[in-house]
This record gives C-alpha cells, sequence and structure tokens, in this order.
C-alpha cells in the first residue's frame, strides 16, 4: 500500500470510529470542529487520488447523488409482516398455538415496536452493498444512496460479521430532530410536518440525498436474516448486530413467561412517553432460533413473532369554542379550545384542527364532545365526535370568510388546504410577525428588543414595518410599558448594531416567503446584491442551483409589491447591508461568524496580531479570557498553565497555529 493510500484510510478508520462512538453509542469522541478537519482533509485526499475511492467511505455520507426514479429490487428473503395482539388474553392464546406446535419451554424476546419506515440492508464482506423499502414485502425501492447519509447506520462493520447477511430495521425521526425541522419550516413560512413516522418514510424517498442528509434520521435495527449467521437465538443477534457496529436499542429484555412479557409491555406503556422517538407497541419474538423455524410463517406473518399495540390515549371533551390564528405569512389556523382534560400525563386545552377540510370531513361543532387522541403528532388531534351527545340545536360549522385580526376576505388557492389573508401590509399578525422574524437571533440579532416589544410598538403606532425602527428615538420607547432609559438606550443601539449585519442575512431577515437560511445564503453569494435579485426574472432565478419554481415564484411576487420595494430602500438609506461587503468580496469569509476566540501563547509563522485580524477578517470576535462562551482557542507555545486547566476544565478546544491558518483558508 502507498503512503497516500494508507493515510486515506487510517483517516476512514478513525472518522467512522468517531462516527460510531456519536451517533450509535451516544458519547461524543471528538469536537465537532475536529472531525470537520480530518473530514476535509480527507474528502481532499480523495479528490486527489480517485484511485482510492470507496463507496463506503465516511466522505460518502454528505450525499450529493440525486435519483429520479428508484429502482425496484427483490428481497432475498421476504419482508413480512406482523400479527397484532392487543390483551394478554390474545399472548395467551398466541402461546397456546406455539406450545401445540413445538416442544420444550419457550424463551421471548421483548422489544419496542419503533414507529418510521422499515428498512433491509444487505452487507457482503462487511460493507453496506444495498437498502431497500419493505415496498409490498417481495419487493421494495433501491434507496442506498439515501440511506448511506444516516449517521447510525454503518457503511463498514467490525468484528466477526458473518460474509453476507441481511439485516431490518426502522428508520426513525427521534422526536427532537424532527421539531426543530418544523420550527425552521414554520420560519420560512411552511406548514409543519404532521408526524414524524410519515416524515420519516418520506425522507428515504427525496431525489436528493445531500437533502437526506440534512435530516437526523436514526436506523434501529431488530432482526438479521441470511444462512450460517453464527447465532442461536434472537436475543443473541441483538448482542452481535450491537458489537458489529450497529444501533441496537438496549431496551430488550428476555422473557420466561408471558406474564413477564407483560410486565415489559406496562412498563413500557408508561415509559415511553420519555423515549427520544416514537414508539406504538412491543414485539415478542420466541427467542430460539431453532424453535422459530420450526414454527415458520403464515401467508402473512411469522408465527413466531407478535406485535402488541399500545393503545393510543384518548379521552372526550367537549369542544368550548374555535377560535382563528393569523399565522406571519397570513396562514389561518383553526384551534379547538378544549375543557381542559388529562391526556397522556400532560393537560390538553386546545387542539390543531388543520383547515376547513378537516372540520367538514369530521363535521366538528362547537359544544359537541370530541375524542382527542394523543398520538404520533405532537399536538393532540380531534378524531370525532361523539353524535349521541350533540345539543339539539347544534349547527354546522361555519368557516370563517374573513380574517379576525383585519377583515378582508380570505383567499385559498387551488391546491392548497390552508386560507390565508392577503392583507399583507395591514394585517397585525402578519406586520408583528414578520418584524419579530427581522430580529430574531437567526436573522438581525438584535440586542434588547424582544417580541413582545415589537408588539407594543406596533399597536402604539410607532412602527408599521421593519424599517421603522430605525428611525426609532429614545423618546418615543421610554414611555412604552416595562422600559425604561437604560433598556431604550440598549434597543437603540441594538437597531443601530444590526447595520453591521451582512447582506445574506439580511436577506433571510427579509422574511420572504420559501426564503429560509440556507436558501438566502445562497441567493445572497449568487447575486451579491439586492438590486440584482429584484432585477433577475423568475426564469433567471430557476436556474441559480437548487432554488426551484416555489422559491423563484415567491421572490418575484415579493418585488412587485409597491410596499416592499419602498421598505428596502428605505432600509438601504439607513444604511443596512443589502449587498455584500467590499470585503465579503475580495475573499473575506463569515466562517467564524459568531464564534469567540481566544488567542494565547507565542506563534512561529505569524505575529499575534495577525492572528487577531484573521479571525476577525472571518467575522469572529477575539475575546481576552477563557469562559465558557468561548468558541475554541488558538495556542501557541507556552500557552500558561492556568489557562490551560480553565480550558480543560470547562471542555474547550485548543487548536494550533497551524490547524487554525489551514481552517481559515479553507473556508
Ligand atoms: P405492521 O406494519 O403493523 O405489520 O408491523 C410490522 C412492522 O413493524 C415491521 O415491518 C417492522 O418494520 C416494524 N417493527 C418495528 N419494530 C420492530 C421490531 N422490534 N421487531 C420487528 N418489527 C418491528
Ligand atoms: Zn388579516
Amino acid at each position: 500500500m502507498s503512503n497516500i493510500q494508507e493515510h486515506i484510510e487510517a483517516l476512514r478508520s478513525e472518522l467512522r470510529t468517531h462516527n460510531h462512538n456519536y451517533y450509535v453509542l451516544d458519547s461524543a469522541t471528538i469536537s465537532d470542529y475536529d472531525f470537520d478537519i480530518k473530514l476535509k482533509e480527507l474528502q481532499e485526499l480523495e479528490a486527489k487520488h480517485p484511485e482510492f475511492f470507496d463507496a463506503n467511505s465516511p466522505s460518502q455520507r454528505v450525499g450529493g447523488t440525486v435519483t429520479k426514479n428508484f429502482e425496484t429490487i427483490k428481497h432475498a428473503y421476504r419482508m413480512y409482516s406482523l400479527e397484532n395482539s392487543y390483551s394478554k388474553e390474545d399472548l395467551l392464546d398466541w402461546e397456546t398455538r406455539i406450545e401445540k406446535l413445538i416442544d420444550g419451554d419457550v424463551q421471548f424476546t421483548c422489544e419496542l415496536k419503533y414507529d418510521g419506515a422499515s428498512i433491509s440492508l444487505t452487507y457482503e464482506h462487511g460493507k453496506l452493498i444495498k437498502a431497500v423499502t419493505r415496498g409490498d414485502g417481495f419487493q421494495g425501492d433501491n434507496v442506498t444512496a439515501n440511506v448511506k447519509t444516516i449517521k447510525s447506520v454503518p457503511l463498514q462493520l467490525k468484528g466477526d460479521y458473518p460474509e453476507t447477511f441481511d439485516i431490518r430495521g426502522e428508520i426513525v425521526l427521534p422526536f427532537d430532530g424532527f421539531n426543530k425541522m418544523n420550527e425552521d419550516r414554520i420560519e420560512i413560512g411552511e406548514e409543519p410536518y404532521r408526524n414524524p413516522r410519515n416524515t420519516a418514510s418520506g425522507s428515504l424517498k427525496l431525489q436528493d440525498s445531500a437533502e437526506v442528509a440534512k435530516r437526523p434520521l436514526e436506523c434501529l435495527l431488530y432482526n438479521l436474516t441470511g444462512t450460517n449467521l453464527g447465532v442461536t437465538s434472537q436475543f443473541e443477534s441483538l448482542e452481535k448486530a450491537r458489537e458489529w457496529g450497529f444501533k441496537v436499542p438496549e431496551v430488550a429484555k428476555l422473557a420466561n413467561s408471558i406474564d413477564e412479557v407483560l410486565e415489559f409491555i406496562n412498563y413500557w406503556d408508561i415509559h415511553r412517553h420519555n423515549l427520544p422517538f416514537e414508539t406504538d407497541g412491543v414485539v415478542v419474538k420466541v427467542n430460539d432460533l431453532q424453535q422459530q423455524e420450526e414454527l415458520g410463517f403464515t401467508s402473512k406473518a411469522p408465527r413466531w413473532a407478535m406485535a402488541y399495540k399500545f393503545k393510543a390515549e384518548q379521552v372526550s371533551t367537549r369542544l368550548n369554542s374555535i377560535t382563528y390564528q393569523v399565522g406571519r405569512t397570513g396562514a389561518i389556523t383553526p384551534v379547538a379550545n378544549l375543557e381542559p382534560v388529562e391526556l397522556a400525563g400532560t393537560t390538553v386545552k386546545r387542539a390543531s384542527l388543520h383547515n376547513a377540510d378537516q372540520i367538514e370531513r369530521l363535521d366538528i361543532r362547537v359544544s359537541d364532545m370530541v375524542y382527542v387522541e394523543k398520538g404520533g403528532e405532537i399536538i393532540p388531534k380531534i378524531l370525532g365526535v361523539d353524535l349521541s351527545e350533540r345539543p339539539e340545536n347544534s349547527k354546522p360549522t361555519e368557516y370563517i370568510t374573513h380574517c379576525p385580526e383585519c377583515n378582508t376576505l380570505l383567499e385559498r388557492k387551488e391546491g392548497e388546504a390552508q386560507h390565508y389573508c392577503p392583507n399583507y401590509n395591514g394585517c397585525n399578525p402578519q406586520i408583528i410577525g414578520r418584524i419579530q422574524h427581522y430580529i430574531s437571533r437567526k436573522a438581525m440579532d438584535i440586542d434588547g428588543l424582544g417580541g413582545e416589544t415589537v408588539a407594543l410598538l406596533v399597536n402604539e403606532g410607532l412602527i408599521t414595518n421593519y424599517s421603522d425602527l430605525y428611525e426609532l428615538t429614545k423618546e418615543q420607547v421610554i414611555p412604552l410599558e416595562r422600559m425604561a432609559e437604560k433598556s431604550a438606550e440598549k434597543l437603540i443601539e441594538g437597531i443601530e448594531q444590526s447595520k453591521n449585519i451582512p447582506f445574506e442575512r439580511v436577506l433571510f431577515a427579509l422574511g420572504i416567503r420559501y426564503v429560509g437560511e440556507t436558501v438566502a445564503k445562497k441567493l445572497a453569494r449568487h447575486y451579491k446584491s439586492i438590486d440584482a435579485i429584484r432585477e433577475a426574472t423568475q426564469e433567471q432565478l430557476e436556474n441559480v442551483d437548487e432554488i426551484g419554481i416555489k422559491i423563484a415564484e415567491s421572490v418575484c411576487l415579493f418585488f412587485t409589491s409597491e410596499e416592499n420595494n419602498e421598505t428596502i430602500n428605505r432600509l438601504k438609506s439607513f444604511g443596512v447591508q443589502l449587498e455584500m461587503s467590499a470585503e465579503e468580496l475580495v475573499g473575506k469569509t463569515i466562517l467564524l461568524q459568531g464564534q469567540s476566540i481566544v488567542v494565547t501563547g507565542v506563534f512561529e509563522t505569524i505575529s499575534r496580531n495577525e492572528l487577531k485580524k484573521l479571525i476577525e477578517d472571518n467575522g469572529g470576535k477575539v475575546s481576552s479570557s477563557i469562559s465558557s462562551k468561548t468558541s475554541f482557542i488558538v495556542a501557541g507555545d507556552k500557552m500558561g498553565p492556568s489557562k490551560k486547566e480553565k480550558a480543560e476544565k470547562l471542555n474547550i478546544d485548543l487548536i494550533t497555529e497551524a490547524e487554525f491558518l489551514q481552517m481559515v483558508s479553507m473556508g
């Protein structure tokens, strides 16, 4: 092996281990920053030496392949369904059937039933060869490129794995990641995803694997399939799979009787609410693989396994009223206000009714007794109406026709479920919502100004759009509720400071529908100024990498409004950055934006002042003392021992001069 090849292999192996520690074992053994440095190094080497390409290199996890049509692949072993049970009696009946077919004692493995999208992974010589969806059980879609981006799926196994085998599991989207995705959706005016399961299975069929890579999916494994697997029981196979590098939840337990199975079920019926991902039941399997083979399959499911479905918790309560909320984008959401009721450990007072169609389909009326369920959805959902309790004089719900806030006639576009208030510039929640978005942390990050103050300023008639912020005076602000001289000063100062925020963030802050952080960056870097974007035609916009029709349309629409153009001109006149600065254009970056960096020690190739300038040129902040806010430390020779100790205590990364220089030159 050549030196370079050895180096590439060593990097791959190291990154693989860190990935496994982080995504499978949940314990990080490297900082994100160091990981990125090593990954970049690997990517560069691989680019320079295509002869050492490996489809299963950790560098392949970032995705990038686009699949237009997913190839259909036959499963080597059929993917069966599971039989369902709902009670102790069902389980005892099952046990009796088993005992008739086999001799000897039966032990059971109990596992959770993960609620996501099933997947079958094929490994040969320890490498992931393909990933196929369940499909109809006989054949499914080849989604290998997408599955490779899921970090808990090992691309290369370790230990004494069989030469070839299939392993089955479930691809899930943990709640945290799901909620985060929804926050981002709401921020750009998209409807949030309804539940993690559908979002997980939808993700597998995305055409662009780089998009899949951004989604925090996980793969939980539960079944080994093949010949000569070297295991004799289900429980053992779970342990082995874990050793080879797969993510197999640790909750699985052995049970010697149906009573012990029920203990497991009862425990998890309560504790599942604390799990990071969704479960809809328990799967009980005959543990001994020899016994499994004797039991075999029915036409649909194995005889040796049984799903036990948890009851989704459900209650009925009175619907007191329906109110309508207006979002930042003008979207109307009907909300059910309920008589407060306990459900799955929380008090439920409200439920989403989604849209007009939903209300009509379920014929939901005020004063009805409605069934409420907390299932996969985060927000409780109304399943239906108890008609026997319907008051005699009840009338069907008439959906509002006018905006509850500004009384404008609502619109509903063809093919869209939501009604919208079109009064973009005159509807209070839209005005307030847009300004709140403008000042928010990821946008203009205005210190000293919060969402409630924005509402006050609008309601007092002091501002009607975000450009008005720049004309506010201290004297106007002081009389507001909970304002004082000091806080008013801070607010004005914060607004002033926002004139330094770089163009790409300003573009995001404008709140153009579908223009989220990433899209704003793309557009800003491509066009370099608001005027160039304004002049672009829809067709030209669509031709920009990763800008689709929906975004292009929305951007054009934004600039057709006289008022929007006026607002932008005003922002410009106040000195807000509406084009890339000269520095950005000549290669300065925002690589270190938001980072607070400490420089300490003696440097070899560069002076301390030059180093500080480099940090600032890349958008970072130089700070003189180490604190919990420090992002990292550039450490030269002779770093003081007390500083070293402090950095260790706060777990702050130290990087060398050379590493830092590499980092900024890569920006
Ligand atoms: P069903 O779709 O209701 O027939 O249930 C069968 C599905 O449950 C299988 O296709 C698996 O994708 C899924 N499942 C989730 N967790 C497990 C588990 N621990 N063992 C077996 N199957 C599971
Ligand atoms: Zn309105």
